[in-house]
């Protein structure tokens, strides 16, 4: 139970009285667990439509393509495009379904650092007009972690770097070992955050509105898994900023789980 009291006015504006209340925090709880079960519910049925119209839209297109009619064929792939979109959003509410239960499974094993970044950021700049560099200072080599896992974070800090960058050209991605730590950098020159607000981006739902001149799309939950999978890791996740300025996020990861 939570027990509350409440103050009672006089007219003078001297508490006269005050009443207390008891609420069953319970039926609280019952709620968010019926709330968290309909998104998962939910998620996963709005998932297998899109699956489908996914591979119906590429039928289409490389018809399209094949058939010489590049205009009509533009339009099938900007609709792929926003079908990926889509299907981002809909893992994301599932990926933090499975973190409330519990249920988000790594599946560790060895794979190349240095390559895995390569590929993330050539999928990235596909979509981007930013120019994506990398930069190594050494090379990481093997790293025994869930790759597809973090190649999501990988993914998700460099999509918000390009996202909250919308007056810049560039973002500067670099990777570098310390000792038997593997470091990835993000970049950008962009809206920046708030000193007061660097830790909360990393906490569930949690967006800081645009300015006047731009509003961003999303959940607020990017950050919120990508801190989730490092933990799990047992890395680091950070972010250092300057209003107006840009952002530089970084985690660090072992390379190899004690
Ligand atoms: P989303 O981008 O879907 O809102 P995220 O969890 O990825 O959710 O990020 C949470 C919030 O942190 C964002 O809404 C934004 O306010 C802020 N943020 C994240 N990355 C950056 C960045 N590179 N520059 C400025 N703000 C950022």
């Amino acid at each position: 139970f939570l027990g509350r009291a409440i103050p009672n006015f006089s007219e003078s504006g001297e508490v006269n009285q005050w009443t207390g209340t008891f609420t069953d925090i319970d039926e609280f709880k019952q709620l968010e667990t019926q709330k968290d079960n309909f998104l998962g519910i939910a998620s996963h049925e709005l998932k297998t439509p899109l699956t489908s119209l996914k591979l119906y839209t590429q039928f289409i297109k490389n018809n399209l393509e094949k058939a010489g009619d590049p205009k009509n064929a533009n339009v099938a792939r900007r609709m792929d495009y926003q079908i990926d979109l889509l299907t981002g959003l809909i893992n994301e509410l599932l990926d933090v379904t499975k973190i409330q239960k519990g249920q988000m499974q790594l599946n560790e094993s060895l794979f190349d650092f240095d390559k895995l970044v390569d590929e993330v950021v050539e999928e990235q700049q596909m979509t981007s007009r930013h120019k994506l560099f990398v930069s190594r200072s050494g090379t990481i080599g093997e790293v025994f972690a869930d790759r597809h896992r973090i190649s999501q974070v990988i993914a998700n800090l460099i999509s918000n770097a390009i996202k909250y960058s919308p007056d810049a050209d560039e973002v500067h991605i670099s990777t570098s070992l310390h000792g038997d730590q593997a470091q990835f950098n993000v970049k950008d020159f962009g809206i920046g955050i708030p000193q007061d607000k660097q830790s909360k981006v990393f906490e569930q739902y949690y967006r800081i509105n645009g300015s006047k001149d731009y509003t961003f799309s999303g959940l607020g939950l990017g950050l919120f898994i990508s801190a989730e999978i490092i933990r799990r890791t047992g890395g680091e996740i950070f972010v250092s900023s300057v209003e107006g300025e840009g952002s530089d996020f970084c985690f660090r990861i072992p390379k190899y789980k004690n």
